[in-house]
């Protein structure tokens, strides 16, 4: 049986980082929306381009331009034994569709890790996070910076400071997550498939509070 894990948590507070650290570990693909979106965005798609428009004021992009992107990247063969899903259900009608995607797919959702910390931690982290552009590998500029300043240690591409990163627009995300998404957080409880992290501690803590927790669920 394929295994999705669905990561929710706040904008900032360390999904993306334990997302590639979970996907290498379990060789699962790691499905990242807002990397989906910002490679639209970096070829010029007319998915990136109406996306933008959204992403820029800190806002959700439509539910059904969302939904068929992310059913066209699970459709992929790399997901034929499960994704770890980064930012993906961040809407009631997003997790409603993901359900009846898998339930295509002959599987269902795991386990959903939902990582939490304190709003001056979220705005704290995303406002000093710089981005790879080739691949979106995630720095911290106090607390995980890069060997050579600007530069990718995976790959040598050059790293970016994202322009929703601003604290202005963090702090509007995390007000339409505290809108749209918090009621995820019910919807997964009561499926019995919600497992609480706190987001707070360090990179490795985080992780081994998934691990430790994953290998009871799934
Ligand atoms: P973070 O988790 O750090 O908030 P993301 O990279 O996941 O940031 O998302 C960046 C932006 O991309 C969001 O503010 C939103 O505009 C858009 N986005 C990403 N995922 C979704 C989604 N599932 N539904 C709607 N919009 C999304
Ligand atoms: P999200 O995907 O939830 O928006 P990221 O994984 O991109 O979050 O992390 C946001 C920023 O915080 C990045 O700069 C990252 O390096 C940093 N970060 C992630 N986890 C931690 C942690 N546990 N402690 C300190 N900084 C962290």
């Amino acid at each position: 049986m394929a295994t999705y894990i669905v990561l929710l948590g706040p904008p900032g507070v360390g999904k993306g980082t334990q997302a590639k650290i979970l996907s290498e570990t379990k060789k699962l693909a790691h499905i990242s929306s807002g990397d989906l979106f910002r490679e639209n965005l970096k070829n010029q798609t007319e998915l990136g381009k109406t996306a933008k428009s959204f992403m820029d004021k800190g806002e959700l992009v439509p539910d059904d331009v969302t939904i068929a992107m992310i059913k066209d990247r699970l459709s992929r063969p790399d997901c034929a034994t499960g994704a770890i899903l980064d930012g993906f259900p961040r809407t009631p009608a997003q997790a409603d569709a993901l359900e009846a995607m898998l339930k295509e797919f002959k599987g269902s959702v795991s386990a959903v890790p939902f990582i939490s910390a304190a709003e001056n931690i979220l705005i704290e982290r995303a406002s000093g996070r710089w981005t790879c552009k080739a691949q979106g590998h995630i720095y911290h500029e106090k607390f995980s910076p890069p060997k050579q300043a600007g530069v990718c240690d995976f790959d040598g591409s050059e790293i970016y400071q994202r322009d929703d990163d601003k604290v202005e627009t963090v702090a509007k995300r995390i007000r339409v997550y505290l809108e749209q998404t918090m009621p995820l957080v019910d919807h997964y409880r009561k499926a019995g498939k919600l497992i609480e992290i706190d987001g707070s501690q360090s990179v490795e803590q985080v992780t081994k509070a998934l691990f430790d927790a994953l290998v009871q669920q799934t």
